[in-house]
């Protein structure tokens, strides 16, 4: 009784929304409205910006090895990152993003775009404005979100697993003061030190099939204290004790 109250009232607020249309400054949006909505369904063939968005949230649902492109068309490997996103959240893997998928999308994003379990603070504890570094501040800030969307599949196909970033984006002066390589990829924002609990060498081996191009671990360098992953677009990957 109660419920059906609430529900008739509900309408009528709607109604009204609806019919005060564009004199509304601002309605209450729903939650996929804070970061992003699609408006269609996506399927191979299309192209789009929301296609692009689609793609920075599944490019870390791949095959060993690959790096999907994100190029807002939506051709045969986006499909398979779809079907597998869909099949790590126990939906129909279709490849075809319709209504539940972006549903499921929408309750893994919070209202600044980034996925639940990571946040640009965390991606960037050198400044507050992703500034100084081998990009733009947007550039950055754009790369930390993309890595951030790998870490979350990865993250979830290992089992919910917490993974933390123990450095992410660092300007110049930043990398510099903790002795990083002068052309890090740190410095494009799209570098995350990984630390968590999966083993490093977990970490390393794992990230090849989430869309990581730079992969180092134990053995490599400096790197027995985490494991290294980043966005570069070729193919690096080095953790020699943790064996292939
Ligand atoms: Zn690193």
């Amino acid at each position: 009784m109660l419920r059906r109250t609430i529900r008739l009232a509900l309408a009528f607020v709607m109604t009204m929304a609806v019919a005060l249309g564009g004199m509304l400054a601002t309605a209450a949006p729903a939650q996929a409205d804070e970061c992003y909505t699609w408006g269609r369904t996506l399927s191979e063939g299309m192209s789009g910006a929301d296609v692009t968005q689609l793609q920075i949230r599944v490019a870390g649902h791949v095959d060993y090895g690959e790096i999907l492109t994100v190029d807002g068309s939506f051709g045969a490997r986006t499909k398979a990152a779809v079907a597998k996103f869909q099949q790590a959240y126990g939906l129909g893997a279709d490849g075809v993003a319709g209504p539940q998928t972006f549903s499921k999308i929408y309750a893994l994003q919070d209202p600044d775009c980034t996925p639940i379990h990571f946040t640009y603070a965390e991606l960037n504890k050198c400044n507050s404005d992703w500034s100084g570094g081998a990009v733009s501040a947007a550039t950055a800030k754009s790369n930390g979100l993309r890595t951030m969307w790998k870490l979350e599949a990865m993250r979830r196909v290992m089992g919910d697993v917490p993974i933390s970033v123990s450095s992410g984006f660092r300007s110049v002066s930043c990398n510099n003061a903790v002795g990083g390589a002068s052309n890090s990829r740190h410095l494009y924002g799209d570098a995350a030190d990984l630390v968590g609990s999966p083993s490093f060498c977990q970490l390393a081996q794992r990230a090849r099939s989430h869309g990581f191009g730079g992969i180092f671990g134990p053995g490599y360098p400096a790197h027995d204290d985490h494991t290294h992953v980043d966005g570069r677009t070729s193919r690096a990957w080095s953790a020699p004790n943790c064996g292939v």
